[in-house]
């Protein structure tokens, strides 16, 4: 589990069906989750604040839609969506509702939780509404512009390079193990080979400085701080 992890984040199950909520609530309990049940549109409407919102699209009161628009005008808790196979919603439609992901029944429990984490990845770095620049010696990194300048020279990576070298300059110095890292740039449902992750940070030493990115051997990476000039 990710360090960056809190102890007891607080999920919302907002799903009818007891053969799916049932399983499912075990499973995130153990996983760490504290975790409150709503059966219906309207339960979940009158629910305690949670930090992250897992709502199925099909219950038996309200449209699944409404209660995640609502939800959505209440405040900024993250909601993930649970659409039923073949639904007729997309993907812009989702996000034009609020909603921060979506996963399509039948899921994977390990795919289910990973986004999880992302997501509440993404929420807690936009509530500390970074910095549009990251600055570390001769590197900046403008995450308005998605535009890298190294020594003055501008840099072209690519998105995945970018998000990456985003992640470790978000904290330079800071150990980012790499499954965080993994999570955090290819955010969905990872579970393979993480040697794409060692060819994006071969990469980045590449284009940028062979020793700005040092490893940390068998946890992670992290970015040098340069020395006081
Ligand atoms: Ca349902």
């Amino acid at each position: 589990m990710p360090a960056c992890q809190a102890a007891a984040v607080r999920l919302l199950l907002v799903e009818d069906d007891p053969t799916i909520s049932g399983p499912l609530m075990e499973g995130l309990r153990r996983e760490g989750f504290e975790v409150t049940h709503a059966q219906t549109g309207a339960e979940a409407l009158v629910a305690g604040p949670v930090d992250l919102v897992l709502l199925d699209l099909g219950l038996p009161d309200l449209e699944g839609r409404v209660v995640c628009q609502e939800l959505r005008t209440r405040g900024a808790v993250p909601i993930i969506v649970v659409t039923a196979r073949g639904a007729e919603i997309d993907r812009v439609t989702l996000l034009d509702l609020g909603a921060d992901d979506y996963v399509v029944k039948p899921f994977g429990f390990r795919e289910l939780v990973a986004r999880i984490r992302a997501v509440l990845r993404r929420a807690s770095s936009e509530g500390l509404a970074p910095l549009a620049k990251i600055e570390v010696g001769d590197l900046i990194v403008d995450r308005r512009t998605r535009t890298v300048t190294h020594r003055r020279r501008s840099v072209a990576l690519s998105p995945k390079e970018f998000d990456l070298l985003v992640c470790l300059g978000e904290d330079p110095g800071a150990v980012r193990s790499r499954e965080q890292l993994m999570h955090d740039v290819w955010d969905e449902h990872w579970w393979g080979s993480t040697k794409t992750l060692d060819v994006h940070i071969a990469s980045l030493r590449k284009k940028l400085q062979a020793d700005l990115i040092e490893t940390v051997r068998s946890v992670g990476y992290r970015l040098k701080v340069p020395d006081a000039p």
